[in-house]
């Protein structure tokens, strides 16, 4: 945005060249800050947009068992919550993974998805672990649902090792996860004070099937009015991008310990 307008703005002064002034030619070369690379270049982001909207309408494809990732089974999938003006958990996280994978690419990251529609069904939750395979960190994306309706605030999960991630992925698993509440903080959003600062669980099937760091966003609760309407606004889907790139880039960035 910012470069297309400044080149209207050059288009639109033609006496830059014509009167003697500095073209762009002869400007100053750009500082080192400015042409370094993005802070995530080289790096390749996992993006799981929990749920699918087709998962209601396939109960037999959603209920199959699937392997958990540590030794036992797990339902394929579930259809996931919902706010209570009926807004679907699994399009906050579809629309909030297009928002995630916008700033992500301008991060300079690359982004792989989990699935590629909001009308189907699965994947399986094994599954939703393993294609980060082929990417070196897996963001999960859910919305939460408390039955209390005054519970309120996101919560971010990680798993131990023991499943497919080692001791040196699961602490960068952790490192992740406090960095991506800390960076969500900043943005406005609350944590939800019923839960740890960081919530580590063996039966996320997700986490588990995951070999690379991974951390899972229940990025508040849905059926609180106030979340809500945060999670359904384009500004609330918008933060939370700008959370995980914050989060990424202190973790792996150039300028991560
Ligand atoms: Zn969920």
């Amino acid at each position: 945005m910012v470069t297309s307008t400044s080149a209207e703005r050059v288009a639109d002064q033609p006496g830059d060249s014509a009167d003697g002034s500095p073209t762009a030619t002869s400007s100053p070369a750009a500082s080192p800050e400015e042409i370094s690379a993005p802070p995530l270049s080289g790096l390749t982001v996992a993006i799981d947009p929990g749920h699918n909207g087709g998962n209601g309408a396939h109960p037999d494809t959603i209920s199959a068992d699937v392997p958990d990732g540590r030794g036992g089974t797990k339902a394929c999938n579930t259809v996931g919550t919902s706010s209570d003006d009926g807004y679907p958990e699994h399009r906050f996280t579809w629309e909030t993974a297009q928002e995630v994978q916008t700033a992500l690419s301008d991060a300079g990251a690359e982004v792989v998805m989990s699935r590629s529609s909001d009308d189907s069904a699965g994947p399986c939750v094994d599954e939703r672990g393993r294609f980060a395979d082929a990417a070196d960190a897996l963001v999960s994306l859910h919305g939460n649902g408390t039955e209390d309706r005054s519970a309120r605030g996101f919560h971010v999960i990680t798993a131990p090792a023991g499943g497919r991630a080692g001791d040196d992925t699961a602490r960068t698993s952790e490192a992740l996860g406090r960095a991506l509440a800390e960076a969500l903080e900043a943005t406005g959003f609350d944590r939800n004070p019923a839960y740890d600062d960081l919530v580590v669980r063996t039966d996320l099937a997700t986490l588990n099937n995951a070999a690379v760091p991974a951390v899972m966003l229940e990025a508040g609760e849905m059926r609180n009015a106030e979340d809500a309407e945060l999670l359904e606004s384009r500004q609330g889907q918008e933060h939370i991008a700008e959370a995980v790139v914050t989060a990424l880039t202190a973790v792996f960035g150039d300028a991560a310990p």
